[in-house]
C-alpha cells in the first residue's frame, strides 16, 4: 500500500537492532485517516471471506482493528496480556515472546467471545518473528473457529516472522512489506 510506505518512508524512525519506530502516526499518535484507509484495504483483500470477528492484541493491534471494524461491520477482540498467575478456566491462553521487550507473557481471550461459528480475521501492527501472530492463531484453533487470515500494516520481511506463517498455510496479507532497512540506507520495501 504506497500510501503507508510513503508515511514510513517519511515519517519511519529506524533504531539499532532492527526496531523502525512508527510513533508519530501508527503506535502512540494515531492519523485515523491512514488507518481508514489501510480499513478499506484489509476489506479489498477479506471481503468475501464471511469475516465475522476481528481478533487483536493490546495494545498497537487495537486502533488499527477498530477502523478496520467498521468496513467489516464486526466486533473487535483484544487479547489481553494477563499479569495474574492463575488463569481461570473461562479463558483461552497462548504465550507470546514480545519482540520489543523481550520477555515471555501470556495472552488471554476470555471463551465467551470467541466461539467456534466465527470466522476470524487477525489484525496487527507489526509482523516480526511471528510470536504474537501465532499465538493470536492458537486462540483462535483452541476455540475451533475459523481462521480467515490475518492483516498486518508492516511487515519486516527481513525477519522469519512471514515465511513461518505462511507455512503453516495461514493467509497472511501484509499492506506494507520491508526487505531491509538501516540506519544509514534507510527503508526497502519488497
Ligand atoms: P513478533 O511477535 O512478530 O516478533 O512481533 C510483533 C509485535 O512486536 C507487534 O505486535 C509489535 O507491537 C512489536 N514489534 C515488532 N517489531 C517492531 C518494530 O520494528 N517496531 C515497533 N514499533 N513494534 C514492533
Amino acid at each position: 500500500m504506497k500510501l503507508l510506505e510513503e508515511r514510513i518512508r517519511t515519517h519511519g524512525k529506524i533504531r539499532e537492532g532492527g526496531v523502525l519506530k512508527v510513533d508519530s502516526f501508527l503506535n502512540h499518535q494515531m492519523d485515523v485517516k491512514l488507518f481508514q484507509e489501510m480499513g478499506k484495504e484489509f476489506l479489498r483483500l477479506y471481503q468475501d471471506c464471511g469475516v465475522t470477528k476481528i481478533l487483536t492484541i493490546e495494545a498497537s493491534g487495537i486502533g488499527i482493528a477498530c477502523v478496520a471494524a467498521q468496513f467489516f461491520d464486526c466486533p473487535v477482540i483484544f487479547a489481553k496480556k494477563n499479569k495474574t498467575k492463575n488463569i481461570a478456566g473461562d479463558v483461552y491462553t497462548s504465550k507470546v515472546e514480545s519482540f520489543t521487550h523481550g520477555r515471555v507473557y501470556d495472552i488471554i481471550v476470555s471463551k465467551e467471545f470467541l466461539l467456534p461459528q466465527d470466522r476470524v480475521l487477525i489484525i496487527d501492527d507489526f509482523l516480526a518473528n511471528g510470536s504474537a501472530l501465532q499465538g493470536l492463531i492458537k486462540l483462535v484453533r483452541d476455540a475451533g473457529a475459523t481462521l480467515v487470515g490475518a492483516g498486518i500494516a508492516v511487515e519486516k520481511a527481513f525477519q522469519p516472522g512471514g515465511d513461518m506463517i505462511r507455512g503453516m498455510g495461514v493467509r497472511v496479507e501484509s499492506l506494507a512489506r520491508i526487505k531491509s532497512m538501516s540506519v544509514e540506507n534507510g527503508v526497502e520495501f519488497c
